[in-house]
């Protein structure tokens, strides 16, 4: 039990989420609120930041789960100080994602999450992919106009940045520093007439981009595949990278995990004692035939694998994991009273059992583990109310 949700509420996953599963509820949350994409949604990114912080560390999320956020809050440098969500973004995801963390200038990386299909991720695939991206306009070869049109900034005098002066109180006063409205940043001015027609004045132009994807066999969720140069492009800076992130898509039968594909295996009563059959379609649509071992019984969450049926490895395809079965043994809801004699004679022998003389005869009931123990100690009274109510008459009878 924790003692509030809302961290899990945020990634959109349950209290007991895998490392897995928070791992990629903040990959893909954090993708989609980061500022490049959603500029206005800076708060939700670091609010999904901190809870990712506080529940990928096994430390600070078993304090969260047991005192809440004040806790995490109350634990000070240990436990408290949250990192820039910017800078844990980027350790996350290794760096390389804005252009604002290499030493020389950089257009943005774009980043594109790409859902795959285990079959994709196991037998290996190529997917076109079509992006937008901004180059360097080919009209003006990335000036923004014609040669020897561009002037200064005169607002800013080509700095970029203009100072304001804000009041902030009576006879208190301000100077801010701004990107200059006039220029947007660049320091120049280029009068209308001698602006390029293609770009606008904005030196680069959106272009379409159609890239093929190859997933190579063996890839995992979370791996990158990696465009360099085919990113952003501005003038006077070196072009980032497309990267393209994999992000595989649950599948109906098989659970990937790491080179071993694993699965779950209904089978009947009769089957896990008597033997059965089954028939597995592989990810790349063979069948394989399964059959247990005369005489053996297959217990319930027992688990058997086949070797060399898992996941191939990446770079080395030909060898692969192992396919993990668990079975779920279904047993009947009941059986008519009439067989037993018969089941019995075919099973092991019950053990005896010894009953006491005072032993006392209680009742079975359902569990339900939703039912609290101080519920359950409430009517545990009331129910002795309502024997005492009862009781004299019971004496009286067993008396007479
Ligand atoms: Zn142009
Ligand atoms: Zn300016």
């Amino acid at each position: 039990m924790v003692k509030e949700t809302g961290y899990y509420d945020l990634l959109g996953v349950k209290p007991n989420a895998t490392p897995d599963e928070l791992k990629k509820a903040y990959r893909k949350l954090a993708l989609k609120y980061h500022p490049d994409k959603n500029p206005n949604e800076g708060e939700k990114f670091k609010a999904i930041s901190q809870a990712y912080e506080v529940l990928s560390d096994p430390d600070k999320r078993s304090i969260y789960d047991e005192g809440g956020e004040a806790a995490i809050k109350k634990g000070g440098a240990d436990t408290g100080d949250f990192r820039n969500p910017m800078d844990f973004f980027e350790k996350f995801f290794g760096g390389g994602f804005t252009s604002g963390r290499r030493r020389e200038r950089r257009g943005k990386d774009v980043v594109h999450q790409m859902s795959v299909q285990l079959e994709e991720l196991y037998n290996g695939a190529t997917r076109k992919l079509a992006l937008q991206k901004n180059v360097i306009c080919d009209k003006c070869e990335g000036r923004g106009g014609r040669k020897g049109a561009i002037e200064k900034c005169m607002q800013c005098n080509g700095a970029g940045l203009e100072s304001r002066i804000q009041q902030i109180g009576p006879g208190l006063v301000q100077h801010i520093e701004q990107v200059c409205r006039k220029c947007a940043g660049s320091g120049e001015m280029i009068s209308e007439k001698d602006r390029c027609k293609q770009c606008n004045g904005r030196k680069t132009v959106r272009e379409r981009k159609v890239l093929e994807v190859h997933i190579e066999k063996g890839m995992r969720d979370g791996q990158k595949i990696v465009f360099s140069g085919e990113g952003d492009h501005e003038p006077d800076s070196q072009p980032g990278d497309i990267i393209i992130l994999l992000d595989e898509k649950e599948h109906q039968t098989f659970v990937h995990a790491g080179t071993d594909l694993m699965m779950k295996m209904p089978i009947q009563l009769v089957e896990a004692l008597c033997g059965f059959s089954r028939v597995i379609k592989t990810l790349d649509d063979r069948d394989l035939v399964i059959t247990s071992p005369p005489g053996e019984v297959i217990k319930h969450e027992m688990t058997k694998c086949i070797m060399d049926e898992g996941m191939p490895l990446y770079k080395n395809p030909l060898e692969k994991g192992r396919l993990i079965i668990q079975f779920e043994v279904i047993f009947p809801e009941s059986i008519p009273v009439s067989i037993i004699p018969a089941l019995e004679q075919c099973l092991p022998p019950r053990p005896e059992v010894t009953i006491p003389i005072d032993a006392e005869q209680v009742t079975l009931s359902e569990f339900d583990p939703k039912q609290r123990r101080d519920q359950h100690h409430h009517r545990m009274a009331y129910e002795e109310d309502d024997r005492y109510e009862e009781g004299p008459r019971v004496q009286q009878c067993s008396s007479s």
